[in-house]
């Protein structure tokens, strides 16, 4: 049966993600640091964290962004293909989304119309979509609000099948000790491993929505995002990058078959501000 979705819905709900999605963390990404805040033996670090539960606390009182910067819009969307849309183009309804959202939510626009020439839109768009065809008949929108301060610390690589899996962690660990203080410690690193360039590119960026305490289904994968996860802490890098216990609250991988020649890997690192949120429509 095919069923109709409004384009309009898709407007207000995504003008509703941007809005809640940058002004109050996901209940996981809060509990992560309030744990981390606990564990914490380093003073300073643990001061830190505190400031940083209380930066929370005051921006879901005050209903003000939890940071100056409330990022590039980037949305999965995975459309049941019994999906008939009505009214616009689902594109443009979804950009008219969050040109409100970042409107009415005073948020900072911080998009460039042109990589080189740098003048601003003005209104955050556009934002970057990405599509999946799913089965069934609902649409499911996660939108995220990426700071640019860690995605400039993020990394692609084509590694080779002979690096492995130790391979596969130390580009991890180097990506993240690269970044240093730059990317907004505590972090969340998400992995793409595997498909093709862009693919490893999108899954990384995709493993920065799944839940905080979420570990892959693959018992190797488990095992290697338990381990690189333990080096990234080892480097004690910390919260704000003033050395501490906390340096990342969690490592996802994602993975997808690859060429028998090659072995993608791409890593997306996110601040403590992992901001999403997600709607069914
Ligand atoms: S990287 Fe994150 S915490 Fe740092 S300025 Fe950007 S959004 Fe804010």
């Amino acid at each position: 049966m095919i069923r109709e979705v409004d384009t309009m819905l898709i407007t207000k709900a995504v003008k509703e993600l941007c809005i809640k999605a940058t002004h109050e963390l996901s209940p996981d990404m809060a509990k992560a640091l309030h744990e981390a805040r606990e564990k914490e033996t380093k003073p300073l670090a643990k001061e830190i964290l505190e400031q940083l539960e209380e930066n929370l606390r005051i921006a879901k009182r005050e209903r003000i962004p939890i940071c100056q910067d409330t990022g590039m819009a980037v949305l999965f969307v995975e459309v049941g293909q019994d999906v008939h849309f009505v009214g616009e183009n689902v594109g443009e309804a979804i950009q008219k989304g969050v040109r409100a959202g970042y409107e009415e939510g005073y948020l900072r626009k911080s998009v460039v119309a042109d990589p080189l020439l740098r003048e601003n839109t003005g209104d955050n768009t556009p934002a970057i979509i990405h599509y999946e065809l799913v089965p069934g008949d609902k649409v499911h929108i996660t939108f995220t609000a990426k700071g640019f301060g860690s995605e400039n610390m993020s990394r692609i690589c084509m590694l080779k099948p002979a690096d492995g899996e130790e391979g596969v962690m130390e580009q991890i660990v180097e990506t993240v000790r690269l970044a240093g203080p730059n990317a907004c410690p505590p972090l969340v690193i998400g992995v793409g491993l595997g498909g093709d360039f862009e693919l490893a590119a999108k899954m990384a960026k995709h493993a920065l929505t799944l839940p905080v305490t979420e570990r892959a289904a693959k018992p190797h994968i488990r095992r290697i995002e338990e381990e690189t996860l333990r080096r990234i802490n080892a480097l004690q890098i910390g919260p704000a990058g003033l050395s501490g216990d906390t340096t990342a609250f969690a490592l996802h991988i994602e993975t997808y078959p690859t060429h028998i020649a090659g072995m993608p890997l791409a890593v997306n690192i996110c601040c403590h501000v992992n901001r999403h949120e997600s709607v069914w429509i």
